[in-house]
């Protein structure tokens, strides 16, 4: 599990609960802990791009969160909001490489209460309809939560709600003090899986394939609505035999796969101009394949064109996924492919 080599405190967060404890926490870790003036002042010590990157990985800030504005979060769902934002993972292909370029750190947000009153706001506003909330869409709220323990008492929050429903994603497999919250079923966890090539490659400081395996067995176990997500699909000699293992290995892994009411994301890989520019300046040496060329150019939803495969491949990966997890969980559903 993550263990930062240094904490810093926003001016505030010592002022809740949450604060105080992970800083009992951090301090019999022997972790060093930093106080800082004013909200988001880190001084770098380096002008290298990737010893900011390494440091800012290696680093938890622990603050409060202000915004209480919450975004659309399609097609995953409704809203999404955030207990922690960043990660201490390091996918080179990772969204954040971009759209938290200039502050890679690991942000712990302690006013849980606060956050989840306003959860609230949004559900009532919008019952009797279900309303829908994604807490991964900047962060990986599982590879901090065995400091925070924020995430099971947001399960708890909505296993009592009526109209409330919650989604996460993780790539870490830390998942045992979630076994026994009151989910009611109104958490669904997705973990998002890939071939070994792309984990061993691209997922740095994310647990191993086999690990978020059989931790999806015990969410499966544990009664919770199950997802993945295989994200990012890549294309690459071998890729068809690999994705097919990994289909295996998951269905080794669930009980009674033939009736298993589990759900599928699949989504290719893309690439932005500003990400290449970023990963390259952070993984001189990385292996992924950011060639304009064989990709063709697809207008994004945040303004900004993406690299995607081409027409005929993208048709071969959706054709493929779509024949074998038919094939390995005839009840599955592929929510969707991008
Ligand atoms: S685990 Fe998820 S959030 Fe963390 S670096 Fe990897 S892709 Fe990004």
């Amino acid at each position: 599990m993550f263990l930062p080599e240094q904490v810093y405190f926003e001016p505030g967060s010592l002022e809740y609960p949450l604060g105080k404890d992970l800083l009992e926490k951090f301090k019999a870790l022997n972790i060093p802990i930093f106080y800082l003036s004013s909200h988001n002042k880190i001084n770098s010590k380096t002008e290298n791009p990737s010893e900011y990157y390494s440091h800012a990985k290696k680093s938890i800030v622990v603050g409060v969160k202000k915004s209480m504005k919450l975004e659309p979060c399609k097609p995953s769902a409704d809203y999404q909001f955030s207990l922690v934002t960043g990660c201490p993972g390091s996918c080179e292909y990772c969204y954040l490489q971009t759209n938290q370029s200039l502050k890679p750190f690991t942000r712990i947000y302690v006013n849980i209460e606060e956050i989840l009153e306003n959860v609230q706001k949004y559900i009532d506003i919008n019952s009797p309809n279900i309303t829908s909330f994604e807490i991964g869409s900047t962060c990986d709220p599982i590879s901090v939560e065995h400091f925070t323990g924020s995430v099971r008492k947001t399960i708890d929050f909505f296993g009592k709600q009526k109209y409330g429903r919650l989604r996460l994603v993780t790539k870490f497999s830390a998942i045992d003090s979630l076994l026994d919250a009151l989910h009611n079923k109104n958490t669904k966890i997705r973990f998002s899986l890939n071939s070994k090539y792309v984990i061993q490659n691209f997922e740095h400081n994310t647990d191993s394939l086999e690990e978020r395996i059989s931790a999806s067995g015990k969410i499966y176990s544990a009664g919770y609505p199950l997802g993945f997500i295989i994200a990012p699909i890549m294309y690459y000699d071998g890729w068809k035999e690999q994705y097919i293992e990994l289909l295996e290995s998951l269905k080794s892994k669930i009980i009674n796969p033939d009736d298993a009411n589990l759900s599928f994301e699949l989504i290719q890989y893309r690439f932005t101009t500003k990400a290449k520019k970023v990963i390259i300046e952070r993984f001189p040496n990385t292996k992924l394949d950011m060639d304009e060329a064989n990709r063709i150019k697809k207008w994004g939803p945040y303004g900004v064109y993406k690299y995607v495969y081409s027409k005929e491949t993208a048709f071969e990966i959706k054709n493929f996924f779509t024949e074998n997890i038919n094939r390995y969980f005839p009840n599955a559903n592929i929510e969707y492919f991008t």
